[in-house]
């Protein structure tokens, strides 16, 4: 059997006899293309609240200091995989701006690649907006992480919010952006812990938009985030 390389079309051989006879651990991705990937984990400096890689050993990031000034005491640990550089870009921008739903493959297999994270009662992908879906015909988030997570959809986009999407806006308007999320799902225990989904951290505003939103409905409980890049 020919296993092809999701990305470059290579064939990947296969040296591996168990993995081979127990289609374990199959590789989508080949080693040169996952090497244009930079884990997060390869960083010797990253923020310790975001996970940004940074250039020297600082604790945190720019972004990460504003949101301690503005929640003291529920900022969100954010886990990254990736950090978003010139070929993630040109991956998001194949999935997102193209509609390329094949590269959702892609991304499952980075994220495996890199690590998962469990242990949480809620996986909560951050929704599309009507207008995205519409035009993609996919939630983008959510099928990437629904072949690896079973997602509970808390959150939906405020009905009738005309807003721009994140993607077309500068650094400084996302980080005034209005929140965009409402919560649907209220029923919650002290020690439920939910962990948000999203594909790019760029400032945290979307992430925590998504948290507020879930604390509106009076949850207490813990909230992590996890983005594939950052
Ligand atoms: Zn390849
Ligand atoms: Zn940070």
């Amino acid at each position: 059997m020919e296993i092809v390389c999701l990305l470059c079309q290579k064939s990947i051989i296969e040296i591996n006899l168990y993995r081979l006879l127990t289609h374990r651990n199959q590789e989508s991705i080949c080693e040169g293309c996952v090497d244009q990937f930079k884990r997060i984990n390869d960083y010797k400096f990253v923020c310790q609240m975001c996970q940004k890689p940074l250039g020297k050993n600082i604790d945190k990031c720019e972004d990460c200091q504003k949101w301690q000034n503005i929640y003291p005491n529920d900022c969100l640990k954010n886990y990254a995989l990736y950090s978003y550089n010139k070929e993630f870009k040109t991956l998001i921008k194949r999935y997102k701006r193209y509609h390329d739903a094949s590269v959702c493959e892609v991304f499952v297999a980075l994220i495996k690649k890199a690590a998962i994270y469990q242990g949480y009662d809620y996986y909560v992908s951050l929704p599309s907006s009507d207008q995205h879906f519409k035009e993609r015909q996919f939630d983008h988030i959510a099928l990437i992480f629904s072949k690896i997570y079973t997602l509970t959809p808390l959150l939906n986009h405020i009905q009738g919010n005309d807003y721009k999407s994140q993607g077309e806006k500068n650094r400084q308007a996302r980080l005034k952006s209005q929140q965009m999320f409402v919560c649907d799902y209220f029923e919650f225990s002290e020690t439920t812990k939910i962990l948000l989904l999203d594909d790019i951290y760029t400032t945290g505003r979307t992430l925590y938009h998504a948290k507020d939103a879930i604390r509106k409905k009076g949850f207490k409980g813990r909230i992590d985030s996890l983005s594939i890049a950052r």
